[in-house]
């Protein structure tokens, strides 16, 4: 279990309003507010997104439902809401029983907090922006993490790995 603040969006933002928060933010994931629920967004996903030509958030496929932190989970589990790496145990309990890889305890007008199930998946939401290969045709990450000068992992590529533009 980790801890880390996301660029918060509606669903009617741009993706390329998403990319640049990704590089301003020094963020690999945004999470995204579709009036009802929240979801989590990749870089990979996002620059797919923006090679597509699609406009708005709404658009890109690929994101992870976000579970919503709520009083009855502080209560049932013994969550410290507002410092969650202060009962790590507590919140790796609740991801047990719950499906989701991320959860959301805080968020203002721009920024959300997350909670992610392993650290391994925090580490790659730090990652910058995004990073694509050169091949023919191009992929795009994280989804796996890669890092620049890596061959691309897919197979059939040949490609070598850069941050994306
Ligand atoms: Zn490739």
């Amino acid at each position: 279990m980790d801890a880390i603040s996301l660029p918060l969006l509606s669903n009617q933002d741009t993706v390329h309003l998403a990319l640049a928060c990704l590089k301003s933010r020094e963020r690999a994931g945004v999470v995204v507010d579709d009036g009802s629920q929240f979801h989590l967004l990749h870089a990979g996903d996002l620059l797919a997104a923006r090679e597509a030509c699609k406009k708005f958030l709404s658009e890109v496929g690929g994101s992870e439902l976000v579970y919503v932190v709520g009083p009855a989970d502080a209560t049932a589990h013994g969550l410290d809401l507002v410092r969650p790496l202060l009962t790590q145990a507590e919140y790796q309990n609740m991801f047990t029983r719950i499906a989701c890889q991320f959860a959301l305890v805080g968020a203002d007008h721009d920024t959300a907090m997350i909670v992610t199930r392993s650290e391994d998946y925090e580490r790659t939401l730090r990652g910058t922006g995004g990073y694509e290969c050169n091949g023919m045709p191009k992929h795009f990450f994280p989804r796996p993490r890669v890092k620049a000068g890596d061959p691309c992992p897919l197979p059939y590529c040949a490609g070598v790995i850069s941050p994306a533009p």
